[in-house]
This record gives structure tokens, C-alpha cells and sequence, in this order.
């Protein structure tokens, strides 16, 4: 079982730009809305793999506005309000 996770992580790839899957290429899971997903799925059915960067440009091309967040790699996700407050308080340290 993780044997196959592993040969399927190391041939998946986005339909879009061929980019490979992992967070070691720049290709964490960027998850959004079910709805959204099945209009710009790869495969027509809700299948199928693309990067984040592919993802907001078929949501673009389709104007597509939906929710989402990054399921996998190196950030946190947090709201635009905390992100406004943090980013005050790293102000304020800064001028100290
Ligand atoms: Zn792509």
C-alpha cells in the first residue's frame, strides 16, 4: 500500500504544465471548493491533478471565485484580517 503512494507521488503530475507533484517541487495541494473543482477538473469528472498555479489560472479563465487552502508544504493559513494584525505587530517590533 504506501509502496504504490509512493511510485504514484513519484509519476503524478500536473495536466496543465507537467510540473511534478511534491512539495519538493514547488507543488503543495492547493484544495478548493468541490463545485469549483469539478468545472475545472482535468478529466471533466472531478478527477485528475494540477499545480496551484494551473488551478488559479483555469478558476481565471473560468471566473471562477471560490474558497480555498493549501492542504500540504510550508505555510499556514490564515485569515487576510490576521494576516493584516500580524503583519502590524511585526511593524511595531521592527521599529523598536
Ligand atoms: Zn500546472
Amino acid at each position: 500500500m504506501r509502496k504504490s503512494i509512493h511510485k504514484w507521488k513519484a509519476r503524478a503530475k500536473c495536466a496543465g504544465c507537467g510540473r511534478p507533484y511534491g512539495n519538493e517541487n514547488g507543488f503543495p495541494d492547493l484544495i478548493i471548493e468541490d463545485w469549483a473543482w469539478k468545472r475545472i477538473s482535468p478529466t471533466g469528472n472531478d478527477g485528475g491533478l494540477l499545480c496551484p498555479c494551473c488551478i488559479i489560472e483555469s478558476l481565471y479563465d473560468e471566473r471562477i471565485e471560490c474558497k480555498g487552502f493549501f492542504g500540504s508544504g510550508g505555510l499556514t493559513m490564515i485569515t487576510e484580517k490576521e494576516f493584516l494584525e500580524l503583519r502590524k505587530l511585526h511593524c511595531k517590533e521592527d521599529k523598536k
